[in-house]
């Protein structure tokens, strides 16, 4: 297999552009300005008669989506990995050339040491590796959350990826559970990351139809790219406090790494007293009603 970086030498100018801009999209740099800025304090929860729906946060201001980045630094020591389940609309050929943008290698090290986790899948994934869908949306230690269809940028400028119209962005979120539905995922979970983590207000706007609440993180593994898992490991063990979000990837050929980071990673997490979770449970102890 062509390493990602002889890859990387290999496709069009374009192509470069493009795959790099998603390989870096997903946490390798700090949050765009653009993010920082809007981020916003969770709304106080409201009480929903719907007792079986997954934690929300209440709308943000001027009918945005609630936007969710951590817990609460309550001193709770829980810690959700996502890992985001990255493929682009337009690479299905290279997917059909042999290039891998899955890891079910580290799916089964999740399951074998027992960490629950939230996935952040694009709906072009989905596509691509329906049974990996299915088995990760059924299994009950994971949850899988919406990472858009395309995995197009919902702001202008966001690492080079082409970028979604406003007025299909609600849409391409809707087309990506569809994807889910398609693939056989029961019931993926109302959260969204935007790609590259890349939004403003308009976009958290546009979004807020999919009644989606954004998620973010506060910790970046640095797992994009990287060659040295120990390297990886050590940035997320310094970063992670309580209630944080660590976003992580399960793409193979863009994160090959991965998942000798999470054997590192989880093992010394727990010898510091922290728990798994998922999103989900992160968002139910912010106030997020059910
Ligand atoms: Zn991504």
């Amino acid at each position: 297999m062509i390493p990602p970086v002889r890859r990387l030498a290999a496709v069009s100018v374009l192509g470069v552009s493009v795959l790099g801009a998603v390989l870096a999209a997903c946490g390798t740099a700090e949050a765009p300005r653009a993010a920082r800025q809007a981020s916003a304090q969770p709304s106080p929860a409201r009480p929903s008669p719907a007792a079986s729906r997954p934690p929300t946060l209440a709308p943000g201001p001027a009918g945005q989506a609630p936007v969710f980045a951590h817990a609460p630094r309550t001193g709770d020591k829980t810690v959700a990995l996502t890992f985001d389940a990255d493929m682009t609309a337009d690479q299905g050929g290279r997917a059909a050339a042999g290039e891998r943008f899955d890891n079910p290698e580290l799916i089964a090290a999740l399951r074998a040491s027992k960490v629950p986790a939230t996935v952040f899948m694009t709906g072009r994934w989905a596509e691509e590796y329906p049974v990996q869908a299915r088995t990760i949306g059924r299994d009950p230690l994971f949850e899988v959350a919406n990472h858009s269809y395309s995995h197009y940028a919902f702001t202008a400028d966001c690492y080079g990826l082409p970028t979604v119209e406003r007025d299909a962005m609600r849409a391409d979120v809707e087309r990506a559970y569809a994807a889910f539905r398609k693939a056989g995922v029961p019931d993926a979970m109302p959260y969204f990351r935007f790609p590259g983590g890349c939004y403003d207000g308009q976009a958290l706007r546009a979004v807020r139809g999919a009644g989606v609440t954004a998620v973010q993180w506060d910790v970046v593994s640095g797992d994009a790219f990287a060659t040295d898992a120990d390297a990886v490991a050590r940035q997320v063990l310094e970063g992670v406090k309580p209630g944080s979000v660590v976003v992580m990837h399960c793409t193979r050929s863009a994160a090959p790494v991965t998942e000798r980071a999470v054997r590192a990673i989880v093992p010394e997490l727990r010898r510091r007293g922290y728990r798994f979770v998922k999103v989900s449970e992160l968002i139910g102890a912010t106030g997020g009603h059910r």
